[in-house]
């Protein structure tokens, strides 16, 4: 009896759990981030790679610009 109960307590003192996805931290299951911080800290991740994924397709369409122009204007390059 006394050997599972050690288990119990660790339970009981951590409860059902999860990690701040940016530091790791032990927090509460309905939480997403363990604080104000981490939070913002996502979001800014976020933020600049949507930035990298639209520069990413600029980039994209620059490049098929600069093809149709090889293709069709031989002349030029
Ligand atoms: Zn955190």
């Amino acid at each position: 009896m006394s050997q599972s109960s050690w288990k119990d307590q660790i339970k009981k003192k951590w409860g059902p759990h999860s990690h701040c996805s940016i530091c790791g931290k032990a927090m509460s299951t309905d939480k997403k981030f363990c604080s104000q911080a981490c939070r913002d800290n996502y979001l800014n991740q976020e933020r600049k790679q949507k930035k990298k994924g639209r520069l990413q397709c600029v980039f994209l369409i620059v490049m098929l610009v600069v093809m149709f122009a090889i293709m069709f204007l031989p002349g030029l390059f």
